[in-house]
């Protein structure tokens, strides 16, 4: 080797080994900021759940019902669950995330398009942040759901992961190559409030929903609508699984409609985001036939004629909303 060669060489070797201490360092530093005890509320209209993770690791899961159309009492138990479950890890991260139906408004930091009426309106965050005592962040419960299937669940190392909650409400999801997509308005991904595409006739106006306007998805393809539809039908209530689950004529007729509007409904999404996958999340994400026939249906709804989105169910199941809220 020539003394020239010898002393590149050594060039190199100092430079990677100036370049793995600053990678160390930035590895360090990372992983500081990455903060690795997190805890996540996800703020259901039926249940407050909160978890506390270090890295990965579940450290305490905790639930309990949400006090109906009580924001002073919802905002107490959120607070006594923290507590709790933090106890119980023996662990207090630097900040909690919470997902919550609806988001702060840009405009006015106010709590709006919350299904749970009672947070509509309300400074949600910073009576968090005053209740847990430190920082929140507060997100969309379907931001959370799409934020944690992207992380490690059914949507991970995909680019774009459009989530979907199909339960109480419908919501949506976007996150593109990692982050989510929230938009100038705070309506990235807010899929359960565009209008029902292509609508027969019968369908015009379509309901009326809570947030104003008529038609909605929500208002077609929430389990309580699809509950709703069944009991117009002159039959005794069942639950929506429950009537994906039925054999009767009606039964199998009114699913058909339902997978007819989540079809109409998923093939603008993909006209429109062209996402590399879709998950659906919520209860109603236990309905075999989403995952047997949506994909088929999507192909001629889609401009051009083509479809091969795969589409399929949340892997963390209802935990989705929780996990994710930790990430935030
Ligand atoms: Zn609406």
């Amino acid at each position: 080797m020539s003394l020239m060669m010898v002393r590149f060489s050594m060039v190199l070797e100092t430079c990677c080994i100036e370049k793995m201490m600053v990678s160390s360092l930035m590895d360090a530093y990372s992983y500081h900021l990455d903060m690795p005890v997190r805890t996540g509320v996800d703020l259901g209209g039926t249940k407050i759940e909160v978890v506390v993770l270090q890295d990965d690791e579940i450290l305490a899961r905790l639930r309990c019902g949400t006090p109906q159309g009580d924001y002073a009492g919802t905002l107490q138990a959120v607070a006594e669950l923290v507590s709790q479950a933090e106890a119980k890890a023996g662990v207090t991260a630097p900040h909690v995330g919470v997902g919550a139906p609806g988001s702060p408004s840009p405009f006015t930091g106010l709590q709006r398009n919350s299904n749970s009426t009672a947070l509509n309106d309300m400074p949600l965050a910073d009576d968090l942040a005053t209740a847990i005592n430190r920082p929140v962040r507060l997100a969309n419960d379907a931001n959370c759901l799409a934020l944690s299937e992207a992380w490690n669940g059914a949507g991970a190392g995909q680019g774009t992961v459009f989530a979907v909650i199909l339960g109480t409400g419908v919501g949506g999801g976007l996150v593109v190559d990692g982050a989510l997509l929230e938009g100038c308005n705070g309506l990235g991904g807010e899929f359960g409030h565009t209008a029902l595409p292509r609508p027969t006739t019968d369908e015009i106006p379509g309901p009326t929903c809570y947030c104003g306007l008529n038609g909605c998805i929500e208002g077609w393809l929430a389990g309580p609508a699809l509950e709703a539809q069944w009991c117009a039908l002159g039959r005794a209530p069942l639950t929506a699984t429950a009537i994906a689950a039925d054999t009767s004529e009606n039964a199998k007729d009114l699913l058909d409609r339902w997978l007819d509007r989540l079809a109409r409904a998923l093939a603008n999404a993909v006209t429109l985001v062209d996402p590399d996958v879709i998950v659906i999340g919520g209860g109603l994400n236990a309905i075999d036939a989403i995952y047997d026939q949506i994909p088929g249906m999507l192909g001629p709804l889609v401009f051009g004629g083509g479809c091969s989105t795969p589409v399929v169910a949340a892997s963390h199941g209802d935990s989705s909303g929780v996990l994710g809220a930790a990430r935030l």
